[in-house]
């Protein structure tokens, strides 16, 4: 196999298709050196090495040297320069690059190739001593941590004491002489912790940097980034091997990074960060404070104007926004990585709709851009508008650049340690940092927030936190952060570990207190999307609602319709009129404490008005859309006091002996209770519940009727398993209903339909259809029941089952994502014996799975009819619904290819 891949003058060998395998970089050098932009030549090691480095015992593939050799030649020959020459040594970089994009999570050389003599030669071609010296101890300091694992802070240490003794202020500032120490110093060090002396054979150097780059794709905060990520199934780090240029020459040499658009409101405009007289990572690591690219324009005019061109190109060449890194070198851009940018979620709706309506991509492709935790985090909380913005700016600490939007409310803390420590033990944390660093990851993740002192938008802890739509703020100046007395001050406030702080990401403003959050109003964008996604999708959406408010809710979220309404959700609450809970509460006590149907009918008679108006309610918020009931549900255990206290003060209240109260519990005990005396079984041994419900039900619909709202009740009877069942609960039913349509002279269309929750309900389907004129799959349930896993307490053992790392049994947790392979056969065999039964059946499912983009995927593959999801994954559902259609129609035109 091809293990090496070149690019350079004009050609490469690889292409932007080539991700898996030569990485986001790889692929990325090779497009953009084939479309003809200035790329610094140089060869890609596949990731396929990097698999079979990790899988043969830490060794590579055999003819891999020999191939790196030829390439290594080839680069020479292109170059006109040779790796460790006396007079015109090549210098290159060795960068990471995997196929997602893991921003500072694995290693990086730069000036690879210098030793005693290159780097002579490197400072009188340059004219340049002080230059090539500092390019050699940065060459020296990198190999000695990443390939060897010193530590860094030594290492600074080292650097620290040489200026101090010399009399330098900072870094820029050191001349040739005090490089020269270092690197000495730096190498004497070297032999004494490694035993070896520094390598000063340039091939030597690079295979020791290659080895070091394919183990860090192993390394702790690798693994720990892509487990929270749920980045899987790559096949390792692919290793860049890049001619250098130097951004750090002098005043007319420079890095950044910029986007071509903003990344965190998606406006088209050109955005970016830029640090003149610097090299490789000094604007991703954000130690020092860049200038904008406008200041740019004005400081490097000529090269702005190429920067702009080469943003028009690539938008334009993929379709999407980029992030580019380049580096001026005297005067001459390079470009050196481009990928598609991270954003912020309402960026990621701009951007999708601005190109769609630019032509730059199509609608379809618009709507495939966004992700379903794109919509979640578009719900991220802002300051809340009724918080008075005077009081708050008098508590005002500091104010940096606004990297990533929201607002955020935590305890301030100083290390990524206690802030995941302190998450644990379920406090809100606000990390604040001098600056981010891999390591932090796991602590920026467990945060709400995050603050650093330095750094700009394109800083490790802006990138990160904008992959998470998490609320960060940069480069708070003012900031005097003091890690040993945990602390922060600006501003002439003080700020302790632990004390509360309130971020605005928007401004870029950070508050001490806490201060009221609450929910933004959404994009226009977010509307324009999923306009078109419902245009294209052929999935009904509805929401599981169970009180008026969230239905009104789910409305306004785009839901055609109540799915489910758990109508057992009412007997506690009264979420109207608040005040009138206590008396759902004994009424629905009474009824289960009844001992004879006598008693039991005149406890539910109180308990019907309430519900009545409940579904009043639900029809209203519902006006001209299917609102679907379902009948009591639990076992009724669940809803009686278990403590003798509580069952005393009940027996009290209905005035009844507290052990009747007691007996009546220990009755209702049972040791299976998911199994047992549950769902429509209630209904079966008390028929009276029924009668109370479906008449609620139709008093409620024909009461809306004459208000002039159009309803569409459709009452659901849950666990169902057998014909005869049903048949007793659809009899029931329709009787109570025609009683009601009788005594108040109203026809009213209605429909009965079975949930659809157990193997045998589902394998005899076509039975049920006799009966039920829809199904409803409980996904919840029927994943319980076929999987054999509790609900309740899988959660146990579930995450050893999903863990890749670990038993890796199951590719997703069963009770999210819906268990295509076995749950998802007896759906496919229940909707084809039930339309053979009845073909105009109507199917729609009602589990957690309804909300779950790759679930919604297989319903509509399955053909049901809608899926029903809570109210805020509505917009989730109503996006994956239409997705799954744009993946039919591009898997159907691709077998028809094929067919041709
Ligand atoms: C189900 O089982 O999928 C369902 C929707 O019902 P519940 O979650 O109330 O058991
Ligand atoms: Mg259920």
């Amino acid at each position: 196999m091809k293990s090496v891949y070149f690019f350079g003058a004009g050609k490469a060998e690889g292409d932007g298709g080539m991700k898996d395998s030569l990485g986001g970089k790889g692929a990325g050098l090779a497009e953009m050196t084939r479309i003809g932009l200035q790329v610094p030549a140089g060869f890609t090691i596949r990731a396929e090495a990097c698999d079979y480095y990790f899988t043969h015992g830490r060794k590579f593939p055999k003819s891999l040297k020999a191939e790196a050799k030829k390439n290594l030649a080839r680069l020479e020959r292109v170059t006109s320069k040779k790796l460790g020459d006396t007079r015109n040594p090549l210098l290159v970089s060795v960068r990471s690059g995997s196929a997602r994009s893991m921003p500072g999570m694995m290693e990086t050389i730069l000036n690879l190739g210098l030793n005693p003599n290159s780097v002579e030669a490197l400072a009188r071609n340059t004219q340049n001593e002080r230059f090539a010296w500092d390019a050699y101890r940065r060459f020296v300091q990198m190999y000695s941590t990443v390939v060897m694992g010193l530590p860094q802070d030594e290492l600074e240490a080292m650097l620290r004491a040489m200026q101090a003794k010399r009399g330098f202020g900072d870094d820029g500032l050191v001349d040739a002489e005090g490089w020269r120490e270092l690197v000495a110093d730096l190498k004497k060090y070297f032999k004494e912790k490694t035993g070896k002396k520094f390598p000063e054979d340039p091939e030597e150097q690079l295979w020791g940097a290659i080895a070091a780059v394919v183990e860090s794709w192993m390394a702790e905060k690798a693994v720990t980034y892509r487990r929270v990520e749920h980045i899987t199934g790559l096949l390792g780090t692919a290793v860049n091997v890049v001619e250098m240029v130097f951004g750090n020459r002098g005043e007319n040499s420079g890095t950044g990074v910029c986007f071509t658009r903003d990344p965190s409101t998606g406006d088209k405009e050109f955005y970016g960060d830029f640090l003149a007289n610097a090299q490789g990572e000094d604007v991703v690591a954000g130690i020092r404070t860049p200038m904008r690219l406008d200041d740019m324009a004005k400081h490097m005019p000529r090269v702005y104007k190429q920067l702009v061109k080469v943003r028009t190109l690539l938008e334009r060449h993929y379709h999407d926004m980029q992030d580019i890194e380049f580096t001026v070198e005297e005067g001459t851009l390079y470009i050196l990585q481009t990928r598609a940018g991270k954003r912020t979620p309402a960026a990621t709706f701009k951007m999708a709709v601005d190109m769609a309506e630019e032509g730059l991509i199509g609608r379809d492709e618009a709507i495939e851009r966004v992700k379903a935790e794109d919509i979640e985090r578009l719900f991220y909380p802002v300051i809340d508008p009724s918080v008075n913005r005077a009081e708050l700016a008098k508590r005002m600490l500091t104010s940096g650049i606004n990297a990533v939007p929201g607002a955020a409310t935590g305890r301030a803390v100083f290390t990524a340690h206690e802030a995941e420590q302190m998450a644990l033990e379920g406090e809100n944390v606000i990390l604040i940092r001098r600056e981010t660093s891999p390591e932090d990851v796991g602590g920026m993740f467990a945060a709400q927030g995050i603050v650093t002192a330095t750094g700009g938008k394109t800083s490790h802890a802006a990138v990160v936190a904008r992959g998470w739509g998490k609320c960060c703020i940069v480069g708070c100046n003012q900031l005097k952060i003091d890690y040993a007395t945990k602390t922060a001050s600006a501003n002439g406030q003080l700020v302790h570990q632990g004390d509360w702080l309130t971020l605005d990401g928007n401004e870029g403003l950070v508050f001490r207190g806490q201060a009221k959050l609450s929910t933004p109003r959404l994009p226009e964008a977010f509307t324009t999307l999923l306009s078109w996604a419902d245009r294209v999708r052929k999935l009904g959406v509805r929401t599981n609602a169970d009180t008026p408010q969230d239905a009104r809710k789910a409305r306004e979220m785009g839901a055609e319709g109540i799915g489910l309404c758990r109508t057992e959700h009412m007997f506690f609450k009264d979420f109207e009129q608040p005040e009138k809970s206590a008396d759902r509460q004994l009424a629905i006590e009474e009824m289960i404490i009844a001992d004879s149907s006598e008693a039991r009918r005149k406890a539910l008679s109180k308990l019907l008005p309430y519900q009545r108006r409940d579904f009043i309610g639900l029809f209203k918020a519902m006006d001209g859309y299917p609102v679907t009931i379902r009948l009591i549900d639990p076992p009724l255990h669940e809803f009686v006091p278990h403590d003798r206290e509580k069952q005393e003060e009940l027996a009290r209240k209905i005035g009844v002996p507290a052990e009747v109260v007691a007996r009546r519990v220990d009755q209702l005990t049972e040791s299976n209770p998911m199994l047992g005396h549950r769902g429509c079984r209630l209904c079966i041994t008390y028929p009276e519940i029924l009668e109370m419900q479906v008449r609620a039900i139709m008093e409620a619909a024909i009461e809306a009727k004459k208000q002039g709202i159009k309803v569409f009740p459709e009452i659901m009877h849950p666990l169902v398993e057998d014909r005869k069942e049903l048949q007793i609960l659809v009899d029931a039913t329709t009787k109570v209903a025609n009683d009601v349509m009788r005594e108040l002279n109203v026809k009213l269309k209605y429909h009965i339909g079975a949930m659809i929750e157990l193997p045998r309900a589902a394998i005899l389907a076509d039975e049920i259809a006799e009966l039920a004129q829809f199904f409803s799959f409980g996904t919840n349930d029927l994943t319980q029941t076929t999987m054999g896993l509790s609900r309740d307490d899988a959660g146990r053992f579930l995450p050893e089952y999903v863990d890749e790392g670990k038993a890796g049994i199951y590719a997703a947790d069963p009770f999210q994502t819906l268990d295509v392979r076995g749950v998802g056969q007896l759906i496919r065999w229940a909707i084809e014996r039930g339309r053979a039964t009845r073909p105009n059946l109507e199917v729609g499912i009602c589990g957690e799975h309804g909300g779950d983009t790759a679930s919604v995927k297989f319903c509509h593959e399955v053909g049901m009819d809608y899926v029903s999801a809570s109210p805020y994954r509505v917009p989730i559902a109503r996006l994956a619904a239409a997705q799954a259609v744009i993946e039919e129609r591009r898997a159907r035109k691709n077998t028809g290819r094929k067919k041709r």
